[in-house]
This record gives C-alpha cells, structure tokens and sequence, in this order.
C-alpha cells in the first residue's frame, strides 16, 4: 500500500520528504508580544487566539519563591516599580523581582517595554504607553491555567515553552531556579517528554542539570547567544560546533539559536544558511530560532514572508519564536502540506 503511494506520488511529481517533513511550530515570542504588553496574560490570551502552537514564558523567582512571567531579572524595563517604590532599588541603580514579594510584584502596572534610560518605547508603533495601565504581571501557574482553560474552550492544543532566566544569578542569591521550575510545572502534570512542554535556558550547566541531576524528561532546548551577551558563562562558539553540538544532545532536544547564527550575508548582499542548522541537524537536534518580528526585518530582507520563507523553506529551521504569531501560522497555512501535525518534529529534524 505505501509502495503503490509512493509510486502514484512520483507520478504526480511529488516528493516524499516534503510530505514526510512535518509542520514547524510556531512560538508565540513572550506571548503575542508584538501586539500587547509582553508576558501578560492578556498576550497569552491573544497568542492562543492567534493560533500559536506553544507560547513562550520567561520565568524568574519572587523574593518568597513564586516563578513569576518576566523576561528580566530586572523590574523596571516594563513595570511602574521606580515610581511606585523608588527607595527600594539596589546600590546599582536597579530593582529586582527577587527583592519583592509575589504579592508586591502583582500591584505593578506592567505597560509596553521602555529602554530604562530614556523612557522610550523600545517598540513605539506597538500598544500605547498608558498613564493608568490595567495590565499585570502574572506567575506561571496562572498562564498555564489560562492556556488549560483555552485548549477546553476552544478545543486547540497549545503548549508552553518555559524559559527559565539566568539560573547563575539565582543560585548567587542562594535559589535553585531550575529546581522551582521543575516543581511547578510538576504540580501541574508536566513530567513526560510527550508533555506540550519545552524548557529552554542559555545557561548550559543549568539546563544539563535538570536531565542529569533532576533526571527530567521533559524536552529541553539549549539557547545559543553570541559570547558577547554574556547570558551565561558558556562559550557558544563551541557549543555550535560538531562536538559542541553532539554534546548538546546528549541532555537537550534542540537548540534555539538568533537569526543571525542560521542566516547570513552572501556575496551579493542576499541571505545564505550558515552550517548550524544542517550540523544541529546531523547532530539529531530541531532548531527553533528567536526572534522573527514583522516590525524589525534584518537588514536586506523586505517582508515578514521573506524571512519565514528564508528561516522555514531554505535553511529548514524546525519552528521559529514570533512576536506577531498570526503571521506565522498564516505563512504555514499556505505553504505547509495539510494534514501534519504542529509539534511531531521532536524526533524527526529536516
Ligand atoms: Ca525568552
């Protein structure tokens, strides 16, 4: 029978491995971020609505131990914390969600990001700065029942894509980041690797622990930044080589490298792939790059489309993390063959 299909589908000029390749996930970047305040549950919420396969969580603890959605260690890039408790920051000018309670960080307002030191919207043409904003800063828990309660009411299958934030720093203020992570998401069923549930982190230490000390198997995913962020200690460079990367997957599924580590320059100015994703590839990793976003194209690429058909089709990443998710599942809903299932290619890289 599968003989006779795969004969009826070189007749019709088909090929196998575009049918057998299955759809890409799209991750909704700190929620639809590119439309709401990010990491609010009201961006969950519209993620969902936008049809995003996983949405994405940054998590950092509270003072007493709450994992709390926040993409910094940091306070006030996206609340009103300066002015609400300006005697409260540390020697160096900064407040910390570790250094409030759950119960203080949830009277924030949380409004679009600002660059601290102007007060500039770092994205102006998105949701407008409000004088008395209505939006909060949410813990884990409560988006992971929002999504829940989505996928019943809806009868969609969202999944989350924790990132829990420089786990160095929290173990130098005495917690075990990682650890709470994997407790809560515990507490809320999440222990199998079939769970809609990848972890990722930039902190390779960190995250190898939780495979190799905490004897997780829920999916993890190794982000790769240029040694220059200093996200953590690791030397990326090496992390991106064949042995780097056969490393890699001896704790984590994948990688989530920045568009730049899969896309670069060519002769003629065009966009050509780097060697990662095909080594990440043989290495029997997936490949979900950050941050695809239709209001801050690379140099050189003119449309959203272009870069999906770039980031998808050419260099055959595995899902991309979106700040605008729509246009990714509208991208794939024209050019993706029917029938695949979001999320199968855990074990099947391109
Ligand atoms: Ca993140």
């Amino acid at each position: 029978m599968i003989h006779r299909l795969l004969c009826l589908l070189a007749l019709v000029g088909l090929t196998l491995p575009s049918l057998a390749a299955p759809r890409p996930i799209v991750i909704a970047h700190r929620g639809a971020s590119g439309y709401l305040p990010e990491h609010t549950l009201e961006s969950a919420a519209y993620a969902h609505a936008l049809g995003a396969d996983f949405i994405e969580q940054d998590v950092v603890l509270s003072k007493d131990g709450v994992l709390v959605v926040i993409h910094d260690i940091h306070l006030e890039a996206t609340t009103d914390v300066a002015t609400r408790h300006p005697e409260r920051r540390r020697a160096d000018g900064r407040w910390y969600a570790i250094d409030f309670s759950w119960d203080e960080l949830r009277q924030l307002r949380v409004r679009e990001r600002v660059n601290p030191r102007t007060g500039q919207p770092v994205f102006p043409v998105r949701f407008p700065q409000q004088a008395d904003s209505t939006f909060r800063l949410c813990t884990l828990g409560e988006q992971i029942e929002l999504i829940r309660g989505l996928n019943q009411s809806t009868g969609r299958q969202t999944g989350i894509y924790v990132e829990f934030k420089d786990p160095a720093w929290h173990a130098a203020e005495g917690r075990n980041l990682g650890a709470a992570l994997l407790d809560e998401l515990r507490r809320h069923g999440f222990t199998r690797r079939e769970d809609p549930v990848f972890v990722q982190c930039f902190d390779p230490v960190a995250l190898r622990a939780l495979r190799t000390v905490h004897h997780t198997e829920l999916r993890l995913v190794q982000l790769l930044g240029d040694n220059s962020w200093k996200e953590s200690s690791a030397d990326y460079d090496a992390l991106q080589t064949e042995e780097g990367l056969r490393n890699v997957a001896s704790y984590a599924i994948g990688i989530g490298p920045h568009l730049g580590q899969i896309l670069q320059r060519g002769p003629e100015g065009t966009a050509v792939a780097t060697p990662l994703i095909e080594r990440a590839h043989r290495a029997g990793l997936v490949v979900h790059p950050y941050t695809l976003r239709t209001d801050a194209l690379p140099p050189g690429i003119p449309s959203i489309d272009a870069l999906l058909h770039l980031t998808l089709d050419v260099v055959h990443a595995d899902g991309v993390f979106i700040d605008q998710p729509d246009a990714a599942v509208r991208y794939l809903d024209r050019v993706a063959p029917p029938g695949l299932t979001p999320g199968s290619s855990v074990n099947t890289p391109r």
